[in-house]
């Protein structure tokens, strides 16, 4: 059986939080293989608890996605300070005798992003619009490479690390099932410190902000690592709950065309003509000269939660205005690359404790020894784990299945990952979005 048919088996999605499914990523054409192990989330930390206790696991998948994509050269890229994980990665590929580098790049935000890495570590801009291959280049998570191997073996994924901090009694690294829910996630950590409390789903700058009414319901994905409790007063929450009409009005005549938002945009600095000044100029003037260059904006919130003196949030002008214009049916169509930024860029990396310290997260733990084994009662599966279609039920209420069965599926090819059953027990409740799990033995 080839490669990409057991990694499709196994579900195996990039764990980096876009959930794409990997096994479409598995060709052949590429001259380099970057292992994405630069997590740069503020606060999460699975992948430096992945790396110091499966880079064995991690080292092999890299090795075998290589080799079943004949790619000649395999490239581990993380932060240079981390001197434990490098360490265990260094003696599991002198172990297994492998062809693999590692790459150290500085502690910046965002150094995990999948253009920037491979900027660091090639000196090559992927184009405007395009991938990764673009450049010779195929990019994998660190937490993914460790996915592969398993599927080699035949083992789908029905568990990941998921970074539980913030607002919590004991912040962990918590080994659960997928579709754990938030609720069951934070009594792993000792339960929330504060009320009334906001959950973020994934990390700070990127995650997705929902009130902790909606614990019970809601399930982390394979591509979910990270959950940060936050006070409902914190000031990164209270950004994230403007709404979309105050903050175009606050474009409209607070803007005062500095320019930082640019300046520190990592697109603009590798030679993407992204200018989020210009997004919002041509909000403010009714225009649509620059409206283009949002089309380019990977959604960092560097320049809403660092660059911008006012306030603003060119972050989520760039969203409304690509919605707008891929609606419209407008696509990229440049892939120019003009020149790179390298010199101001090497002085415009924003550095991480620097941002935490912005965000007003510092009071958190930034790395994270601990780990805790959850085993809820109940699982929330969602259908869907990013990039792609959700898969289909396959399962109904009141059955019984095992863990590792597949409860809801998909045709090889299709853009998507089928998922498996994360615990034992019995189904009780399908719809197209979710299935719901209680465990066998569980007390509910
Ligand atoms: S940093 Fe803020 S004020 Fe300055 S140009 Fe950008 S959006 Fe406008
Ligand atoms: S969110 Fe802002 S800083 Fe990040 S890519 Fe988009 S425009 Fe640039």
């Amino acid at each position: 059986m080839s490669l990409a048919q057991q990694v499709f088996d196994a579900g195996v999605v990039g764990a980096g939080g876009a959930g794409f499914p990997t096994y479409k990523k598995l060709v052949e054409g590429a001259e380099l293989l970057v292992v994405n192990a630069a997590e740069c989330e503020p606060l999460l930390a699975s992948d430096r608890y992945l790396m110091r206790h499966h880079a064995a696991q991690a080292v092999a998948g890299a090795v075998a996605m290589a080799s079943a994509c004949r790619i000649p050269r395999v490239v581990i890229g993380t932060k240079s300070h981390y001197a434990a994980e490098i360490a265990a990665l260094r003696e599991a590929i002198a172990t297994a005798g492998a062809d693999v580098e590692i790459a150290g790049v500085d502690s910046f935000y965002p150094a995990g992003d999948e253009q920037t890495l491979v900027y660091e570590i090639t000196g090559r801009s992927v184009p405007p619009g395009g991938l990764p291959l673009d450049v010779g280049v195929v990019v994998i998570n660190v937490t993914t490479a460790a996915n592969i191997e398993a599927a080699t073996r035949g083992v789908p994924v029905t568990r990941h690390y998921v970074t539980v901090t913030g607002e919590v009694a004991h912040p962990v690294i918590v080994d659960a099932p997928i579709g754990a829910t938030a609720a069951a996630l934070i009594q792993a950590a000792g339960g929330a410190t504060v009320e009334p409390y906001v959950l973020v789903r994934g990390g700070p700058m990127m995650g997705k902000h929902a009130p902790s009414g909606q614990a019970d319901r809601l399930g982390f994905g394979k591509a979910d690592g990270g959950l940060v409790v936050l006070p409902a007063d914190h000031p990164l929450v209270e950004f994230m709950a403007k709404p979309l009409d105050r903050l175009l009005g606050e474009t409209k005549s607070m803007c005062i065309q500095c320019e930082m938002c640019t300046n520190l945009c990592p697109r603009f600095l590798i030679g993407h003509q992204l200018r989020p000044h210009r997004v919002m100029r041509s909000l403010q003037s009714g225009t649509d000269s620059g409206l283009a260059d949002a089309l380019l904006c990977c959604e960092c919130g560097i320049c809403e939660l660092y660059s911008c003196p006012m306030g603003l949030s060119p972050r989520r002008m760039c969203v409304y205005v690509k919605g707008l214009l891929r609606a419209q049916g407008v696509r990229v169509t440049d892939r120019t690359v003009h020149a790179d930024h390298a010199e101001e860029r090497a002085y415009r990396k924003i550095a991480q404790a620097r941002f935490i310290d912005r965000l007003r997260l510092g009071r958190y733990p930034s790395s994270l020894d601990d780990m805790v084994r959850l085993d809820p009662d109940v699982v929330r599966l969602a259908t869907q784990h990013g990039v792609g279609a959700p898969a289909r039920p396959v399962v109904a209420v009141g059955d019984r299945v095992r863990c590792g069965q597949v409860v809801a599926g998909l045709e090889f090819g299709e853009l998507g990952a089928p998922v498996h059953a994360s615990v034992d027990g019995l189904v009780r409740e399908v719809d197209d979005a979710h299935i719901t799990i209680e465990r066998e033995g569980s007390r509910s």
